[in-house]
């Protein structure tokens, strides 16, 4: 209601804002060490094709699929954060223009 409220709400909302890019940058990070980690496996992978060891085969594709999926995941991660407000009162994700929370109606 006062300015004191203002003051309030105004730090809350530049909190969040924080949060919002820590966390971005937190899974660009992940991103790249999964990334990294990958390339390995493709290396692995090469080895183990050249050489034909095909029993390493199988656990490198399994590992190397898993790795992938969870880039996607984080990927969907970064898109939603990137496109989505949080409120304030009920810390909902709303769309990124929206003024009003769609769950609790506060102002975003
Ligand atoms: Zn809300």
């Amino acid at each position: 209601m006062d300015f004191y409220d203002d003051v309030k709400q105004t730090a809350e909302m530049a909190g969040e804002k924080i949060g919002q890019f820590a966390d971005i940058a937190k899974i660009k990070v992940k991103v790249l060490d999964i990334q990294s980690k990958l390339k390995a496996l493709y290396e692995k992978l090469g080895k183990a094709v050249y050489f034909g060891n095909e029993d390493d085969l199988s656990a490198i594709v399994e590992e190397i699929d898993a790795k992938r999926g969870q880039i996607i995941d984080l990927e969907n991660r970064l898109d939603e954060l990137k496109n989505k407000k949080v409120c304030g009162d009920c810390g909902k994700s709303n769309v990124k223009d929206a003024t009003y929370c769609n769950y609790c109606g506060s102002r975003l």
